[in-house]
């Protein structure tokens, strides 16, 4: 079964797509290689056994998709394919409306025009906002969100209720994730940020690494266990997973909404310290404020994925460092080239 995967190459769309090849489906990837690498093709393929399909453009030029969807019998779309830094959408909200937002719309147009309609949409907590009590549940009103980046996933979720609303046979599954983090156990493929990483466990792995000199720790007198902030982490291996969960439920029409997290929160020194055991050394770091926009904490009620689909996270915060820095001493510069 054919599984078009926009934004494949990337970090969470890479994972799913050797667990779609495990679970027997057949992915064809299309990315702009905005965030991403070709090569990750090869790692898949190394993994695997298995080179997927790979087409190289954008999921705003319409008629480079309606090839795709002539060429193959599509079953379902796994929609990855975004722009992801909540900071930089702050400074550049245009272009993440119109990457997200409008690229979301012209992928459905396509879909709808090759009567393809089942689709799954990489979601986000952000979009629970900041006034919502933890644990977030999949029937809390959502809004109130922090930045454009934020909004552009509020957005495109309520642009699919509406397109389900309008033609009822389509199944849309929104799946809001928590923090995923770790990497391939093999070492093979992992997260690859470009520049400054702006997430803790990318940060605290190229302070392991001896890229950064020490980790900034954002406030430590939030009302939590130990004053720092406290997240909901998932192995991306475990999210992966969940998305061959959705995939396997997704004849069913209908608009899904499922949190997929660990429903467990962890603090940033805990996240400190499962890195220091991870690569058995201490890790510097300093205090410093608090990051403009961040909540003290939240994590999912990830029990509707449980009931409904069969899944539920099995790695732990230490596998999830382990596997993180067995990428990052294995791929000290991330992927290669080509
Ligand atoms: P990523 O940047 O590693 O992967 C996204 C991929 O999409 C990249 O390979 C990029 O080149 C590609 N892409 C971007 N815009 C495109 C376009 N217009 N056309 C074609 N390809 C395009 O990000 P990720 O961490 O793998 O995230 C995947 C999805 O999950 C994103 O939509 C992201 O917003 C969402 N998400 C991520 C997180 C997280 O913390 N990583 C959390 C919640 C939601
Ligand atoms: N954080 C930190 N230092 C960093 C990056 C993040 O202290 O260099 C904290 C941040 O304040 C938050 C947690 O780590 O409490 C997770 O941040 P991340 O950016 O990874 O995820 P998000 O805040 O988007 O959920």
């Amino acid at each position: 079964m054919n599984i078009l995967v926009t934004g494949g190459l990337g970090y969470i769309g890479s994972h799913t797509c050797v667990k779609l090849i495990e679970a027997g489906y057949t992915p064809i990837i299309i990315d702009n290689l905005y965030n991403s690498k070709k090569s990750v093709l090869k790692r898949i393929e190394k993994i695997t056994g298995q080179l997927p399909l790979f087409y190289y453009g954008d999921i705003q030029d319409k008629p480079f998709l309606d090839t795709i969807f002539k060429k193959h019998s599509i079953s379902s779309v796994i929609h990855f394919a975004g722009l992801k830094a909540v900071g930089e959408s702050v400074t550049k909200p245009l272009e993440y409306y119109e990457n997200n937002v409008y690229g979301s719309i012209c992928l459905a147009q396509v879909m709808r025009d090759n009567q393809v309609n089942n689709i799954i949409f990489s979601s986000s907590a952000t979009v629970y906002g900041e006034k919502n009590a933890t644990p977030y549940i999949e029937t809390m009103q959502t809004g109130n969100v922090t930045n454009p980046y934020g909004w552009s996933k509020y957005m495109v979720e309520q642009i699919y209720v509406d397109l389900h609303t309008s033609q009822p046979t389509w199944s849309i599954s929104l799946l809001r994730y928590f923090n995923p983090v770790g990497a391939h156990p093999s070492g093979l493929m992992g997260e690859d940020p470009q520049g400054i990483p702006n997430n803790l466990m990318p940060y605290i792995a190229q302070v392991a690494i001896g890229k950064r000199e020490k980790l900034s720790v954002y406030g430590n007198d939030y009302p939590t266990k130990d004053g720092t902030g406290v997240r909901d982490y998932i192995h991306v291996e475990d999210l992966a997973k969940g998305h061959v969960a959705a995939l396997n439920n997704i004849n069913q029409s209908g608009v899904h909404i499922y949190n997929l997290g660990a429903g467990i929160g962890n603090s940033v020194l805990e996240v400190l310290a499962a890195y220091e055991k991870a690569c058995h050394k201490k890790l510097p770091y300093q205090i410093v404020n608090r990051r403009a926009g961040d909540i003290a904490a939240f994590w999912a009620d990830a029990s509707k994925a449980q009931r409904e689909l069969n899944w539920q996270t099995e790695c732990s915060l230490d596998d999830m460092a382990k596997d993180s820095w067995n990428w990052q001493i294995t791929n000290p510069n991330g992927y290669p080239d080509e």
